[in-house]
Order: C-alpha cells, then structure tokens, then sequence
C-alpha cells in the first residue's frame, strides 16, 4: 500500500443540498450538535500532535457542505500555515463559494473539488432535491468564481446515476476540451440511499470510458493523480477525465488517506466500518496525546488488513450505517 499521509477531514455533517445518492429524500438525518462537533482547537490539536507526526502531509476539508462552517475561512488558514501542511484542499458544492472564494484563496486554499452532477438546471435540481428556485446558477457562478480566482486543479464530480445523468456524459466531458478542469465521474455507491441503488444500480467506469472513446477518442493523460481516480484525456483536451471506480475496481494498493468525520471519528476505510476511533470523545477524556498517537498508529498498521479484506462488504446494499455526508465524501 501506499504511504498513508492524506487526511480527509469532514468540518460538519449538515449540507444545504440533499442529493438523492446522498440522502433519501425524506429520510431524518441525526444531525451531530454544535458541542459535538471537533472544535477548531481540538482539530488543530489533533493535526499538530498526532496526524502530523505520523507523517501526514495533505489535507481535505469536506463534509457535509464544509462552507456552512463558521469561521471556515480562519480555519483554512490555521491549517494552510501549519509547517508540515504540503497540501490543502477542498471538496465543496459550490453553492456558497462565490463571494467567498478568494477569502479561501488568500487563506491559503488551492485545489477545490466541486460536486457538479448535471448541466441541466431542471435535472440538477432534482439530483440535489431542491423544489424552491433553480440553484443550478448560482452552483455555475461559485465554479466560475473558483476557475477566475485560479484554484488549480479545479475538478468536478460528478455522481453517475443511470436514467438521471448518465445521458450527459459526453457533455460533462466536454468541459475539458477547452478548459484546464478535471472532470471525475465517481460510480454510485450503495451509501446513503440503499432504495435509489436497489432500484438503479450502477454503471462501471469502463462502459463510460467506451461511450466517450467512440465519442472523440481518449487517451491514458500524462498526468498521474496520487489518488484512486483513473486518469484519461480526450485527444487534444485542455483539462483531464478522471474515473473513479470504487464499485468496479479494488484500488486498495493504492490508497493513501483515512477519514476524519466531524465528531471526531477517525475511520481507515470508506468501504467498511471496521477499527474506526473516537478521538473526540479519547481527546475530551484527557487521553494523553503520545498515547492516542499511539492508537492512530497501530490502526494504521491495521489498516491494510481492514481494506482489502472487507472492502467488498461496502458494494453491497445495507452495511452502511452513516451517509457520505455524515462519514465526510
Ligand atoms: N458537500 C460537498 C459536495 O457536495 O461535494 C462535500 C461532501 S459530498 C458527501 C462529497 C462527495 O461524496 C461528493 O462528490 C459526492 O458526489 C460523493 N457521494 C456522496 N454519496 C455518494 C454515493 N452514494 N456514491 C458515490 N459518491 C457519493
């Protein structure tokens, strides 16, 4: 396995999206209370004296919708001026981002992913559960604003859910042809909304690759991610097309990252919930901090084991007990 030094840190659980892969419509999310979530200072404990010593150099800020945070921008910048700090982004929906994306910038932010599942401002709507006016714009002029300010790369997610968005895969490809972005089409995971799963499945990387190759062609891109997307090109393309492929594809080998959610719970594997730690509740106690270092390291010799021996468990409908949004996508 690769060195584990990425940590994907979820800043709160709540988002002001409800997407259907994410969370049922309908369904009741317990949502963690403020005094449960990490606060900045147990956070910013947690990264100095135990992830940064373990050897972890590069973090995400996710959730939830990590711009309802207060204070979010503060907190960039205590983490982007930490020492040890190599890499720092973000995984956002964009839907706040405008007028504060060169506040992130200027905090130290550089490399913003953005959720994007459709260019229709009709389907868009109906992905991110919303009824009231489109936010399809505004979601499009937090992307700009990202791409004006000059986040680098700028990548798009885009979740494909068959007969809701797979019919715009050539033209959420298409934005790469003229622009430096990275689009990333991610399978639909059994996680979150085991019904919409049940009841559409999902469609492999390579069956889009397909689409796309007889489209215009696509090529193995120059650049290699550190990560688990597959990264490819159209002939001639300004921005890239990474395909990730957690349903189809064991890319255990090349895992780099555990999991941080905003109660504190640190998790080795997004597949299963095996060995996971409560380093809020062990922080909170007093748990001398050499001694939960300790514990974060025996669980990350461990966490080979955990990934490729149970990682299957997680393609599979009912063996989530948290959605993306609370676990942190
Ligand atoms: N609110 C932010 C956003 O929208 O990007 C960050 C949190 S969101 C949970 C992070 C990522 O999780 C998104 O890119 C989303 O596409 C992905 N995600 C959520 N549920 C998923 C599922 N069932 N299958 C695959 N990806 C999922």
């Amino acid at each position: 396995m690769n060195p584990v030094d990425y940590l994907r840190i979820s800043l709160i659980d709540r988002c002001n999206f409800r997407c259907q892969y994410c969370m049922p419509e309908g369904a009741k999310l317990d949502y963690v209370l403020r005094q449960e979530l990490l606060s900045d200072g147990e956070l910013l404990t947690l990264l100095r004296e135990v992830f940064i010593p373990l050897g972890f150099r590069k973090f995400r800020l996710t959730g939830g919708e990590p711009l309802l945070r207060p204070g979010v921008v503060e907190l960039v910048r205590a983490i982007a001026t930490l020492p040890e700090t190599e890499d720092l982004a973000m995984t956002t929906n964009a839907f706040l981002l405008a007028p504060i994306a060169p506040a992130l910038f200027d905090a130290g932010l550089r490399r913003i992913n953005i959720s994007l599942d459709s260019l229709k401002p009709e389907t868009f709507d109906k992905i991110i559960g919303n009824r009231a006016q489109s936010r399809w714009q505004q979601t499009w002029e937090g992307i700009q604003a990202a791409h004006r300010v000059g986040f680098n790369p700028l990548k798009l997610n885009v979740v494909v859910i068959p007969g809701l968005n797979d019919s715009e895969v050539l033209d959420l490809a298409a934005l790469t042809r003229d622009r430096d972005w990275h689009v990333r089409f991610i399978e639909f995971m059994p996680i979150g909304n085991a019904d919409l799963f049940r009841d559409r499945a999902w469609i492999p990387s390579e069956e889009l690759r397909d689409r796309i190759r007889s489209h215009w062609g696509l090529i193995p891109a120059q650049v290699k991610g550190n990560g688990p997307a597959d990264i490819f090109q159209i002939p001639g393309a300004k921005g890239t097309l990474g395909f990730i492929s957690q349903m189809s594809e064991c890319f255990c080998d090349r895992c780099n990252r555990v999991r941080l959610s905003a109660d504190g719970w640190l998790r080795p594997c997004l597949l299963n919930e095996t060995g996971q730690i409560n380093l809020k509740t062990a922080l909170r106690e007093g748990t001398n901090l050499a001694q939960l270092r300790e514990q974060v390291r025996a669980l990350l010799n461990l966490k080979p084991e955990i990934n490729f021996k149970l990682r299957d468990s997680g393609t599979t409908i009912g063996t989530y007990g948290r959605t993306m949004s609370q676990i942190g996508g």
